[in-house]
């Protein structure tokens, strides 16, 4: 089953940030490389006191992916 055209949000291959599919510039990182193969959403709001924030490399509050790749 895919839900490649489901998905709101296509995340960024570098920083995993999840930006609209319109949006060609990730605002975390400025990579120009997403996918819409991702899994799990992630919302930092404070990455200093997040403990997935950590794990995952997040240091800008935003929305993330959890999982990218396949
Ligand atoms: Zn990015």
């Amino acid at each position: 089953m895919s839900s490649r055209q489901t998905k709101p949000f296509k995340a960024c291959l570098r920083c995993k940030a999840l930006v609209r599919p319109d949006e060609t510039k990730c605002p975390v990182c400025g990579s120009t490389e997403f996918t819409f193969e991702w899994s799990g959403i992630v919302v930092v709001v404070d990455p200093e006191k997040s403990r997935v924030a950590k794990f995952l490399g997040i240091k800008k509050p935003g929305r993330y992916a959890l999982k990218v790749g396949y």
